[in-house]
């Protein structure tokens, strides 16, 4: 059984132990004792190193902590480990946040944390309330804040399951629990690692709300994290507001202003594409002949693109008397016809017929048709079908 040495002294850095076990040539190494946390609790293993060679990863065995290092280890029987420090204190600053914001989510509204995830970038907890609001959030991140800049003391204490009292949320274990308490705050049954002041959580972050199956889900960085990612952001901010010649501040003001202008501009612009469109149909029905039922057609192919870029002419130009109007699109093969109602076309019924003998498919109202069909070829045969269709 391994003794592990994090669950009395989280601080301890460096340690000496031996080797009990060498397992896959000298690369699974078993200690009498261990500073290296494995991942358990929802908390990530320790890297660092055994007499200098990495350690790549920690496991929990349940009785036994295996290390599995990079290259084998011949040295020994006694070995010194020495932790990568700024990754632990990182885990550290995560999970006792972690505990900091659920009791401060308990204490203010009574909202449980059904599960937490402390992950190499961030960390979420999951709360047993349908909806939280951002001025819930604001308030417990703050209250989480003010119990750090107070310094209250984080302990480790020990205690029979059956007895242990206070707990934030009851234990499955049975036997001697690890209690980890925040003064006058939070008493948890825990096994991972704390800083022994909430001073040194340093501070919490909370990031993003997402709604799951059964409640919210809170994601948050704590200690350095948390000042990373607010740098980050704040030099997003930063460029977006020179990028819009602004200040940060005033952001929100510019970019609805920005908003507003684009809206406005759309709607012009589609105006205005109407008009040309009804421009370019009167130019081609004036050049259009009328056949001898005095229908007017115009044709108009583009070799790629969208048919949806000819529905505003082919629009217009059904809006004018006895008119027709055939456009496709080369690649993908396509076709659009439109017909005025005084045509005697029923655009729906023609395009139809015409296209599925062609093999394609295709429909529309007896004005505005349209349809797609397998290859050039049958484009082709389509387009001079309608050209002469009464
Ligand atoms: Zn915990």
């Amino acid at each position: 059984m391994t003794q592990r040495l994090y669950y009395l002294d989280s601080y301890l850095r460096s340690f000496e132990a031996s080797v009990v076990e060498r397992a896959e040539e000298g690369r699974r190494i078993y200690l009498d004792r261990t500073a290296f946390y494995p991942t358990s609790g929802g908390q990530l293993y320790n890297t660092g190193q055994l007499d200098g060679i990495e350690v790549a990863e920690v496991v929990d065995e349940g009785e036994r902590v295996a290390h599995f290092l990079v290259e084998p280890l011949v040295s020994g029987p006694t070995v010194l480990g020495e932790l990568n420090w700024p990754r632990r204190l990182d885990h550290m600053q995560q999970h006792t946040g972690q505990h900091l914001l659920s009791a401060v989510l308990a204490d203010l509204w009574n909202y449980t944390t059904t599960s937490v995830h402390l992950g190499e970038l961030t960390s979420t907890l999951d709360l047993d309330t349908p909806q939280l609001s951002s001025e819930q959030i604001a308030q417990a991140e703050e209250r989480a804040n003010q119990i750090i800049a107070e310094n209250r003391p984080v302990t480790v204490t020990f205690a029979d399951a059956t007895t242990a009292a206070g707990l934030r949320k009851p234990s499955s274990r049975s036997g001697t629990i690890r209690i980890v308490a925040i003064e006058s705050l939070d008493r948890s049954a825990c096994g991972g690692t704390h800083v022994t002041a909430t001073g040194a959580i340093g501070a919490v972050l909370v990031r993003k709300l997402e709604r799951v199956r059964k409640g919210v889900r809170l994601e948050f960085l704590c200690g350095i994290r948390a000042v990373r990612r607010s740098r980050m952001e704040s030099a997003v901010l930063s460029n977006l507001a020179a990028e819009l010649s602004s200040s940060v501040d005033e952001l929100p003001r510019v970019v609805a202003n920005q908003r507003a202008d684009v809206k406005a501009l759309s709607a012009s612009k589609r105006e205005l594409e109407a008009e040309l469109s009804r421009y370019r149909a009167q130019e081609l029905y004036a050049s259009a002949q009328p056949d001898p039922a005095g229908i007017r057609r115009a044709t108009v192919r583009l070799p790629g693109g969208e048919l949806n870029e000819l529905r505003g002419l082919a629009q217009a130009f059904a809006d004018l008397p006895r008119a027709v109007f055939i456009g496709s699109i080369e690649t993908p093969p396509s076709v659009l016809l439109s017909a005025a109602p005084d045509s005697g076309v029923d655009a729906a019924n023609v395009l139809k017929r015409t296209v599925s003998l062609a093999g394609g498919r295709g429909g529309g109202s007896s004005t505005m048709a349209q349809g797609v069909l397998p290859g050039r070829a049958q484009l082709e045969q389509v387009l001079s079908v309608l050209e002469g269709a009464k």
